[in-house]
C-alpha cells in the first residue's frame, strides 16, 4: 500500500528512561513527533502519536534506593515532570504508555511465550563481563584490555567475567531475512546514510542476543519461570506494539499497526533497526515504516553552568516565550538528521529576526493597515494586477513544496521557504506603498486589493506553520476575523482566496516578544575574557576594524515618518522611520537641534541591525548617525533624493 493512500498514520517516539531528568533532547524528539503528528492530521489521516516512559531496569531499582523510595515511586514522580513538559510545549499525542503498565507487561510476557513455543527463544549460559561494583554486566561493545579484562565504562572499574543461566533469543537466524528486508525497503532506516551502518553491521555476523538477566529484579519476570527477569531492551520496544493496543484493544491494534515511523534519536538505532524488526518477525508481525535517527543537540560551546541558570532546561525558555519560539527554533536551526549547536545567543537571534521581525511586525503592520485604512474590515478591491497575482500563485506553490518536504522529514527545509514566503510578502508591501495609497481618495481600492492580498497571505502561512507553532497560527487566525482552528481545514481544501471579504479584523498585540540575552538570563552576561584582559585604550589609538566587520553594519537610509518629543526630556525624540522593508521606533537625542516637525519627511543614515536598546520604556530598534559639536548633534542628511531603505556603504 502505498504511504499517500493509507488512511492512517502512526508515529511513536521513543519511551524516555524515567533515570533522566527531561531536558532539550528529549523535548527535541518529541516536537518533531508532534509536528509530523499535527502535519498528517492536517492531511486528513486517522493519526495515532505515541510516546512514554521505560521504567525497569537496575538503574532506577538503584536511584530508588538511594533515594528511599520503590522504583515505581521514583517512576511516578519522574513521569508527572515529563507529562507537564509536554503539556508545556503543547504536544498532541493521543497516548502515554508506561512500561510498568499490567497490559504492557502482559503482552510482552505473551510474545516472550510465543517466541520461546517457536524455538527463537531458548536457555543459555550467557559469559559476560560484569561490574561488581555496579551489578551490572558491560554491554557487548565495550573494548577489550590489551590485558585481557574490560573496563566498567560507567565507574572505571576492572570488570569480571562471569556466567549466567539466561535466555536468549535467535537473533543469527535473521541476518538473511534482515538483509533481504533492507534490501526491499531502502526507506526503512533514514536518513539513508544510516541505512549503510545497519546493513554493514548486520553483514558481519549476528550473534544471539541474551533477554534475560538474573542479577536484575525491577523488571518483567519470564513467564513460568521467574527468576529471570525480561532484559530492558527486549520489554521497551514491545512498548510500540502494546501502547497500539496489541493484546488489549486489538481492534484499535489492527487499525493502526504497522507504525510509519519510528522517530528516534541516532544512539538507539541499531536497537531498531536490527533488534526490533528481527524480534517482529519472529513473532510474526508485519514491519513498521521506517526508523528515523535524528541528530542530536549539543551543549554550548561556551561554557555555563548551572549556578548561573542557562543549561538546557527548557523551562528557562518557556517561561519567557512560550512553546512556539522553542518549537520554531529547533525544527528551523538545524535538518532533523544532523547535530546542532544549542545556545540562548542563537536562540534569540532567530527568535528576534524570524518570529518578530519577519513574522511578527508583518502582521502588525498589516492589521494596522487595515484598522487605521479600512475600519478593519477587509474588501476584495481592485482586479489582481500582475504583482498581487504572483503572491496569490506563490502561495499555492508553497503549500504544494512543503507538504513535500514534511512528507520527506525536511522540516527545517520546509520552515525556510514558509520564511521565503513572508520575506516575500514584506517585500510586496514595501514595493506598494499602501501608506502612500490611503492618500489618495482615487486609489481606495487599489489600496484595498493589496491589504487584502497581504491579509490573505499571512492567513496562508498562519496555516501552513501550524503544524509547528499551533498556538501562534491559532492567535493569527483569531486576528483576522476567523473563527475557530487553522487545524480544521484539511490540507486540500485550504485556499489563499479562501479569506473572506467582510471580515473583521482584531486589533494586534505583539505575537513574539523582542528579549535581549541579558534580560533572557535574567542576570549580567559576563564580558568575554579577551575584553577583561584588554588594557584600557589611550584617546590616540584608534580601533581597526577589518572590512568584514564594517560589513556586519547594515546602514540604510531612513525616512522620518513621525516625530515627536519624549515625555519629560527635552533632547529626546521619539522617532518612526521606514527603512524600506518596514518601519521601525527609535529614539534619538537630537530634539534641543531639531523641533520634532522639522524631522517629518527627512532621510538620514540609520543603522538596523544594532541590538534594540529600551530607551525611557520606549525600545528603540534602530539608531540614527550624527556629528557630535559643542555637546550638540548634527544630522548628515542627503543632498539629493534617495529611496528609504537604500543600503549605506
Ligand atoms: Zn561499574
Amino acid at each position: 500500500m502505498s504511504k499517500t493512500s493509507k488512511k492512517t498514520f502512526y508515529i511513536s517516539t521513543p519511551i524516555y528512561y524515567v533515570n533522566d531528568i527531561p531536558h532539550i533532547g528529549h523535548a527535541y524528539t518529541t516536537i518533531i513527533a508532534d509536528a509530523l503528528a499535527r502535519f498528517n492530521r492536517l492531511q486528513g489521516k486517522d493519526v495515532f502519536f505515541l510516546t512514554g516512559t521505560d521504567e525497569h531496569g537496575q538503574k532506577i531499582e538503584k536511584a530508588a534506593a538511594g533515594k528511599g523510595m520503590t522504583p515505581l515511586a521514583l517512576a511516578n514522580a519522574v513521569v508527572g515532570r515529563i507529562k507537564d513538559l509536554w503539556k508545556a510545549l503543547h504536544i498532541s499525542n493521543d497516548s502515554f504508555i508506561r512500561t510498568t503498565e499490567p497490559f504492557h507487561e502482559k503482552g510482552v510476557q505473551k510474545i516472550f511465550l510465543r517466541l520461546k513455543d517457536k524455538g527463537d527463544i531458548y536457555k543459555g549460559i550467557y559469559q559476560g563481563w560484569y561490574c561488581v561494583s555496579d551489578e551490572n554486566f558491560l554491554a557487548d561493545d565495550v573494548p577489550m584490555q590489551p590485558e585481557g579484562f574490560k573496563i566498567c565504562p560507567d565507574c572505571g572499574k576492572q570488570a569480571v567475567l562471569v556466567s549466567e543461566e539466561c535466555y536468549f533469543f535467535r537473533l543469527s537466524a535473521y541476518q538473511k531475512p534482515l538483509l533481504d528486508f533492507y534490501a526491499q525497503n531502502p526507506q526503512f532506516v533514514r536518513p539513508p546514510g544510516r541505512m549503510n551502518e545497519v546493513v554493514s553491521f548486520v553483514r558481519q555476523g549476528l550473534r544471539d542476543l541474551s533477554i534475560t538477566r538474573t542479577t536484575v529484579r525491577w523488571g518483567i519476570p519470564v513467564p513460568d519461570d521467574p527468576k529471570h527477569t525480561i532484559y530492558v531492551w527486549f520489554d521497551a520496544l514491545h512498548n510500540y506494539l502494546t501502547g497500539a493496543g496489541y493484546d488489549w484493544d486489538m481492534e484499535k491494534f489492527e487499525k493502526f499497526w504497522p507504525a510509519d515511523i519510528h522517530l528516534i534519536g541516532k544512539d538507539i538505532l541499531r536497537f531498531h533497526a536490527i533488534f526490533w524488526p528481527a524480534f517482529l518477525m519472529a513473532a510474526g508481525f508485519p514491519l513498521p515504516g521506517t526508523v528515523y535517527g535524528h541528530g542530536w543537540w549539543l551543549k554550548d560551546e561556551a561554557k555555563m553552568s548551572k549556578s548561573k541558570g542557562n543549561v538546557l532546561d527548557p523551562y528557562l525558555i518557556l517561561k519567557t516565550f512560550g512553546p512556539d519560539p522553542l518549537r520554531y527554533f529547533l525544527l528551523r536551526e538545524i535538518p532533523v538528521g544532523v547535530d546542532g549547536n544549542f545556545s540562548h545567543e542563537g536562540f534569540l537571534h532567530r527568535v528576534n529576526s524570524d518570529l518578530a521581525n519577519d513574522l511578527g511586525n508583518l502582521v502588525h503592520r498589516t492589521l494596522t493597515m487595515i484598522l487605521g485604512y479600512e475600519k478593519g474590515i477587509v474588501e476584495e478591491g481592485d482586479a489582481e494586477q500582475d504583482g498581487d497575482r504572483a503572491i496569490r500563485e506563490a502561495f499555492e506553490a508553497l503549500k504544494a513544496r512543503v507538504a513535500e518536504l514534511f512528507e520527506n522529514y525536511a522540516l527545517s527545509r520546509a520552515l525556510e521557504e514558509i520564511w521565503a514566503y513572508i520575506n516575500s510578502v514584506n517585500k510586496y508591501l514595501a514595493d506598494n506603498e499602501p501608506w502612500k495609497l490611503a492618500q489618495d481618495e482615487g486609489k481606495k481600492k487599489r489600496l484595498a486589493r493589496i491589504l487584502y492580498q497581504t491579509a490573505a497571505a499571512i492567513r496562508g502561512v498562519s496555516y501552513l506553520i501550524s503544524p509547528v507553532m499551533p498556538e501562534s497560527a491559532r492567535k493569527i487566525w483569531g486576528l483576522l476575523g476567523e473563527a475557530g482552528d487553522p487545524s480544521a481545514v484539511r490540507y486540500d481544501d485550504f485556499r489563499f482566496e479562501g479569506f473572506k471579504t467582510g471580515t473583521g479584523i482584531q486589533r494586534p498585540s505583539p505575537l513574539f516578544p523582542r528579549v535581549v540575552l541579558k534580560d533572557f538570563l535574567q542576570e549580567e552576561v559576563p564580558p568575554p575574557p579577551s575584553a577583561m584582559r584588554a588594557p584600557q585604550k589611550k584617546e590616540e589609538e584608534m580601533d581597526i576594524i577589518t572590512f568584514d566587520e564594517f560589513k556586519r553594519m547594515d546602514l540604510r537610509v531612513g525616512e522620518i515618518l513621525k516625530a515627536e518629543r519624549v515625555p519629560g526630556t527635552d533632547k529626546l525624540l521619539k522617532l518612526e522611520v521606514n527603512i524600506g522593508t518596514e518601519k521601525r521606533t527609535m529614539v534619538a537625542g537630537v530634539g534641543d537641534v531639531y523641533p520634532p516637525e522639522e524631522m517629518v519627511g527627512k532621510k538620514l543614515v540609520v543603522i538596523v541591525n544594532l541590538k534594540p536598546a529600551v530607551i525611557r520604556g520606549i525600545e528603540s530598534q534602530a539608531m540614527l548617525l550624527a556629528a557630535e559639536t559643542g555637546g550638540k548633534a548634527i544630522i548628515p542628511f542627503f543632498d539629493r533624493d534617495v529611496a528609504a531603505g537604500a543600503k549605506v556603504k
